[in-house]
């Protein structure tokens, strides 16, 4: 038996481990719970009552020694480890490779536009994008069984009384003027949701900024003059800005916003489909309905308000020709807004 454990010290003794594997390679034979070490220590009974203590003693030699040197194999694989990493010329003047993210484009354009309007004192309002009938579609003048409650199909969650994804941030508007007294002017950013087939210019969620503004004496040319400002703010002095008359069933009249094509400068190209005019934006005098819905007196107070698509903008303001790359999380694409940072 002597003989047998004399060659496991030497095997032992001798033992090496250059990678992970070999190290536990040596773990599985000699410290393991199925270890040689476990068969002889299983061996004991089988030894004569008076030998079995000077036995016992050399076993323990022979596990303190495997736990030594497995000790010391693990400490000489890190210290390989860090060998190598070290054995490299660190240059320290040279900038960290850390691989940094950048502004999704749509937060840019979020933030942007948030900028901008705050410059002249609209303040930043957020409501749930779970909505009931009453905030999303009632109270906006949007009769039950309206053709333009099709328009904007959405996700129910619950019918009688309906819980719906809200479909615009409209929603936050009557939020705030049920709740505080005007004057108000404020913006209100945030996702929002129809039932649409998703393709290249229509997804089933996107992100929208609508501002309103309601005081004494609110008229078209404030609407006019504030959205002007906007428009040349975000796409550059030299833009130019066209009304056309539309239909909202909150506003009352309504017109949707459009800007000189910036990127043909207005001698057409595909973007604008050749007009020279893209449209950015749609908007209106607040209908004295939806004011007398949330309690202000449609005779006292008159507002605007105006909603528009983020991923619009940033479709037009970094000539994105395909929605769903904003939601596909392609670092290709993504890297490509690095200079945003
Ligand atoms: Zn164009």
């Amino acid at each position: 038996m002597s003989e047998k454990i004399k060659a496991l010290k030497a095997e032992i003794s001798a033992a090496t481990a250059k990678t992970q594997d070999e190290l536990e390679a040596y773990r599985l034979k000699f410290i393991s719970r199925k270890s040689v070490l476990g068969d002889l220590f299983a061996d004991i009974k089988n030894i004569a009552p008076e030998d079995r203590k000077a036995f016992g003693q050399e076993v323990n030699e022979v596990k303190q020694l495997a736990e030594e040197k497995f000790k010391e194999l693990i400490a000489g694989l890190e210290s390989a480890d860090t060998g190598n990493k070290s054995s490299a010329p660190v240059d320290l003047t040279l900038p960290p490779n850390i691989n940094l993210g950048t502004v999704h484009p749509l937060t840019y354009v979020h933030n942007r536009i948030v900028e901008i309007f705050q410059k002249i004192g609209f303040n930043v309002a957020d409501g749930p994008e779970i909505e009931d009938d009453f905030h999303n579609f009632t109270a906006l003048n949007f009769p039950e069984n309206h053709p333009a409650r099709e328009m904007q199909d959405t996700f129910f969650i619950e019918s009688n009384p309906d819980i719906a994804l809200r479909t615009h941030t409209s929603s936050v508007q009557i939020r705030i003027m049920e709740n505080q007294k005007p004057p108000f002017r404020a913006l209100a950013p945030g996702r929002v949701f129809r039932n649409e087939a998703i393709s290249a210019r229509a997804h089933c969620f996107f992100h929208q900024v609508e501002g309103f503004f309601v005081d004494k004496n609110v008229g078209l040319v404030d609407l006019k003059q504030t959205l002007y400002y906007f428009a040349k703010e975000l796409f550059g002095q030299d833009t130019k800005v066209r009304f056309r008359p539309s239909y909202f069933p909150f506003t009352e009249p309504s017109a949707e916003m459009d800007i000189s094509c910036n990127i043909c400068k207005g001698k057409g190209c595909n973007i604008c489909k050749y007009s020279g005019w893209v449209e950015i934006l749609g908007s209106g005098m607040i209908d004295p309905n939806v004011l007398e819905n949330c309690g202000i007196d449609s005779e006292e107070y008159t507002g605007f308000a105006f909603g528009m698509g983020i991923e619009r903008i940033a479709m037009l303001k970094f000539q994105v020709n395909d929605l769903r790359l904003y939601s596909e999380n392609d670092v290709r694409f993504l890297n490509q807004f690095k200079h945003l940072s």
